[in-house]
């Protein structure tokens, strides 16, 4: 890295640093977060997969939305970026119903503020893809919020762009993973506005981190398909009794090994291309 980059910012994932005024070097590191808390063991090579696989998809959909990537590291696990001013929503898309959705439709029969049929199961496919914006939490949990309250957040013209831009980027990315088995049963995408003002597509896209995918084999609606999420991280911890506030468990080494095995798996079978041959020579996703 160079000398000159200031660290500027740590999430739960991820590392920032300003290389000038309009890049960012975003690095990915190995940590794991379940129920929002971060644990203190990690999962080799996840924040490469993560790296990997955004770059394949901002590679495969920028006529779709420019997106933040200017240069995929060696490390495959860096990638210098445009800085973006980040839009104040996590931008959600949901095919299926499932997670907070499937919570949210259980008590009111909506998710934000979409009339749904009624009798829907868990992870049933909605009559057609929903953008359901969520608040971006500083610390705790996102809040889904409906369409006034995030009009309210970045104006009614930029929410429109947003809308109709995640959910083209959902269907082009859900009927490719359809193609290699997978569904994409939603996701959950960050916009920033460039020096232009143009609206640009960052951080990280269509991972197991921020999607959820189900092997289309063994999906049957009425219960929680396998994913390849956090699902079995999700299960250990659970299975403790953990209360699900910091410090979390430390993760064994069978449960450690194979939450990487998922991440790669999912890696390998969305983009068609060994882990290996990513590791060897990362731009290989961007052909
Ligand atoms: P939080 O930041 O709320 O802790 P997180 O834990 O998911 O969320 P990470 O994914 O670890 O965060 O770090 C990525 C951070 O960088 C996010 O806050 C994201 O909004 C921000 N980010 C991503 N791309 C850009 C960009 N191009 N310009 C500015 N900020 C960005
Ligand atoms: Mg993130």
């Amino acid at each position: 890295m160079s000398e000159a980059a200031l660290h500027v910012g740590s999430g739960k994932v991820r590392e920032l640093y300003a290389l000038d005024d309009n890049r960012l070097l975003l690095l990915a590191s190995d940590r794991i977060s379940t129920f929002d808390v971060v644990l203190p063991t990690e999962i080799p090579d996840k924040g490469r997969v993560l790296t990997g696989l955004s770059g394949f998809w901002f590679a495969r959909t920028s006529d779709l939305v420019p997106n933040h990537l200017l240069t995929l590291r060696e490390d495959g696990r860096s990638t210098e970026c445009t800085r973006l001013e980040m839009l104040p929503i996590e931008c959600v898309v949901r095919g299926y119903l499932a997670g907070s959705g499937w919570k949210d439709y259980r008590a009111t029969g909506q998710v934000c503020g979409h009339p749904l049929p009624a009798g829907l199961v868990e992870s049933q496919q909605l009559p057609r893809p929903i953008f359901t914006p969520a608040t971006k939490a500083e610390t705790g949990h996102d809040e889904n919020i409906d369409r006034a309250a995030a009009v309210e957040l970045v104006g009614e013209e930029r929410f429109d762009e947003v809308e109709a831009t995640a959910l083209a980027l959902y269907s082009f990315v859900s009927d490719y993973a359809q193609e290699r088995g997978l569904i994409l049963a939603d996701t959950k995408l960050e916009f920033g506005i460039d020096g232009q003002d143009r609206l640009v597509l960052g951080d990280e896209a269509f991972t197991p981190d921020s999607s959820r995918f189900w092997p289309a084999g063994e999906y049957r609606p009425g219960g929680t398909p396998p994913s390849f999420d956090k699902q079995f991280v999700r299960d250990y911890c659970e299975s403790l009794g953990w209360d699900k506030t910091a410090p979390g468990p430390e993760l064994p080494e069978h449960v450690v090994t194979g939450t990487r095995a998922r991440y790669v798996e999912a890696f390998e079978r969305l983009t068609g291309i060994g882990f290996d041959e990513y590791l060897a020579d990362p731009v290989v996703v961007l052909r």
